[in-house]
């Protein structure tokens, strides 16, 4: 684990896995020593977390789900007494995948559902949520302070900076609609779960929007078309490149979804 302090009382904790992508756990601190977190990570990722709390007499007592899939929320398991904020469509991830996972108990639902809310202060800290369906259908896009923003996992990129496709678990045509309404705050510093930088510097509006264009060729065209066929249409300048290593999985997700 390694811990990153992205400004006064904001830390990043980061998990590394080899032949993997990394985790990232974001924590706000106040003056009570009392931690909101942004995802829990794997259970193997907050018992580290825990242990490094602990020496320094710090608790969790706030949790906010980006969504509901096992590297954002499996950590879950080893908390207790938190109040839990996450989006009121959790219940589709649930269904979808962990109906017979220890996480489909009521104590790891939440609390407090986002749609619910304006915002939540956390010490010198405000967080705002927007709906962004897509990668899930609990996604969310959480704003701080009017300065960063957490693009769940709507936005991810490789170790080498290069953006992912775009991998829509949930929905291609709601995750167009996520990304567009995600675009006019990418002057915010950009935050995400997986990538190796701690700010996404490389998702300008322009990759942003050659990843709507992508989405959208999945339902235009008739053929499967291969990542560069893709980008020559939608990018013939080729100044915008994505990892080609998620191309087939959002093809097979195209299929098994059908939209
Ligand atoms: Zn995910």
């Amino acid at each position: 684990m390694t811990v990153k302090e992205i400004s006064d009382h904001f830390f990043m904790f980061k998990f590394t896995y080899k032949g993997s992508f990394d985790n990232h756990i974001y924590a706000f601190i106040n003056n009570n020593n009392e931690a909101l977190i942004i995802d829990t990570g794997y259970k193997e990722d907050m018992k580290r977390l825990l242990k490094y709390f602990e020496e320094k007499k710090i608790k969790i007592n706030r949790v906010v789900l980006t969504h509901y899939h096992e590297d954002h929320f499996e950590g879950l398991k080893l908390l207790k007494d938190v109040q839990i904020i996450a989006s009121r469509e959790y219940t589709h991830a649930i269904n979808q995948y962990y109906l017979d996972d220890p996480i489909n108990d009521e104590q790891y639902f939440p609390d407090i559902f986002t749609e619910d809310i304006d915002s939540v202060q956390h010490g010198s800290f405000e967080l705002k949520f927007f709906n962004a369906p897509g990668h899930s259908k609990c996604s969310i896009h959480i704003i701080i302070n009017n300065d960063y923003i957490h693009v769940s996992d709507n936005i991810m990129h490789s170790d080498q900076g290069m953006p992912h496709v775009p991998l829509p678990y949930y929905s291609f045509t709601q995750f167009i609609e996520s990304l567009v309404k995600l675009k006019p705050y990418s002057f915010h510093k950009m935050i995400a779960s997986h990538s190796d930088d701690v700010f996404c510097e490389n998702i300008t509006p322009e990759v942003i929007q050659v990843m709507i264009k992508y989405l959208e060729t999945f339902m235009k065209s008739e053929k499967e078309l291969t990542l560069d066929e893709m980008m020559t249409e939608i990018n013939p300048n080729n100044e915008i490149q994505f990892d080609p290593k998620w191309h087939k999985r959002a093809y097979e997700l195209f299929r098994e979804l059908g939209q």
